[in-house]
């Protein structure tokens, strides 16, 4: 990795963290660095004022100095720039209105005048939480919101898509089993045929990203997401590497689930409840009814 490339990582991390990083955040998301890289890094960002430094019961925290939006809310009014600093100081996971209104002690038509001014000035945008369809959350113009409040790559518009899902949950199945295959016809045995069918996220990653299905771009974790639910499913096994890598790979089934797995009562709640007369019985019960269709 080239010192600008590193630079790049460290800010790019810094500016996921607004309340600041310390040395072994760097580290653990970059293992690989040396003591030497990482002080000669730091030095550098602090030296071009990339980062504040501050001391956090004694340990260095460093916090992206983000010199374009003072320059943008330079000859704001006072009132904007309280806003701008809280929504500032909230990063990509936004701050609620009504939080807005507590910290800057602003009165509610005062505050939509504000949000409204920082907003057509592009300084700010509201952004639709996935998990609370009415309520909306502020952050700077420029960020990508967290996960948490967009849902990621699972959710447009906050509505989750089960179709772009189950297409990727097919193709990352076919992945693993066109990999499985090669157990069947590797000339060096079926020991490292299998070793060899186990794929890391990574590559199903490149595969996916490779066949061009997806218009958004997509992350390992995503497809950790994915590569779990196909396990859970009982259509792969995950197995951990002495380096602390995950790897999947297809598997089938020995024998088909029979019917009497899949009876509704085994997971019902009201099975302590269920008699062959009374309130709740088999006779009348909608589940039972769905299973034997
Ligand atoms: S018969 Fe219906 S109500 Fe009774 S335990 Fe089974 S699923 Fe539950």
């Amino acid at each position: 990795m080239t010192e600008d490339e590193l630079k790049e990582k460290i800010l790019s991390l810094a500016k996921k963290n607004p309340k600041g990083i310390t040395v072994n955040d760097i580290t653990a998301a970059h293992p690989d660095l040396t003591s030497a890289e990482l002080v000669n890094t730091i030095n550098k960002l602090l030296q071009q004022g990339s980062f504040d430094i501050f001391n956090q019961g004694g340990t260095l925290l460093y916090r992206f100095k983000n010199q374009a939006n003072k320059q943008a809310v330079k000859g704001a009014d006072n009132e904007e720039k309280v806003v701008f600093n809280l929504i500032s100081e909230a990063g990509n996971k936004g701050i609620w209105i009504r939080d807005i209104r507590v910290r800057s002690n602003l009165a509610n038509t005062q505050l939509t005048k504000v949000l409204k001014n920082l907003e057509s000035k592009k300084l700010i945008k509201a952004v639709k939480c996935v998990n609370a369809s009415k309520k909306k959350v502020y952050m700077l113009y420029n960020l990508e919101p967290d996960r948490s409040i967009s849902g990621g790559a699972w959710y447009q518009d906050q509505d989750f898509e089960s179709e772009f899902v189950d297409i990727l949950n097919r193709q990352c199945l076919k992945f693993l089993q066109q990999r499985a295959d090669k157990i069947k016809c590797n000339p060096r045995g079926p020991i490292i045929g299998r070793t060899q069918s186990y794929a890391a996220a990574a590559e199903v990653q490149k595969y996916i990203t490779d066949l061009g299905i997806s218009n958004v771009k997509l992350e390992v974790e995503d497809f950790i997401t994915i590569l779990n639910t196909l396990v859970y499913d009982g259509k792969a096994e995950s197995t951990v590497y002495p380096d602390g890598s995950k790897v999947y790979r297809a598997i089938e089934a020995l024998i088909p689930a029979p019917g009497i797995v899949q009876v509704p009562c085994g997971v019902c709640p009201l099975i302590n409840k269920c008699y062959s007369s009374g309130l709740i019985t088999p006779q009348q019960c909608v589940y039972m009814a769905e299973w034997l269709e």
